[in-house]
């Protein structure tokens, strides 16, 4: 998957093998990826820190700003879901869509 494509699905759709019938704002989903490579690249240097034998407090304190980067991912993503598929889903009358999204803020906010 090349990331100069802005008409590709997004990933994030990927595992439900389920599309929407409109494209996500390209320049969101070019947002969503570098966060994530970002959240990505932070969590390979705390594996080099347990490696390492690095201070575990240390280590702790770089997985709790992991974890808030991986929190603002999901921000950006519902955000993006809300201003476009629920506003359609609604329209279409969609439940199923609904249902889902609702399922995943169960687990979000478990
Ligand atoms: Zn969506």
């Amino acid at each position: 998957m090349s990331d100069t494509e802005p008409n590709s699905a997004p990933a994030y759709h990927d595992s439900t093998d389920r599309t929407h019938s409109h494209s996500h704002n390209p320049s969101n989903t070019r947002a969503v990826r570098n966060r994530l490579a970002r959240v990505i690249g932070h969590l390979h240097a705390v594996e080099r820190m347990v490696s390492d034998e690095r201070d575990c407090a240390e280590i702790l304190v770089q997985l709790a700003a992991v974890r808030s980067a991986l929190n603002n991912v999901c921000k950006m993503i519902l955000r993006e879901h809300m201003d476009h598929c629920v506003i359609d889903a609604i329209r279409e009358n969609d439940t199923a869509s609904i249902e889902e999204l609702n399922k995943a803020i169960d687990l979000l906010m478990k």
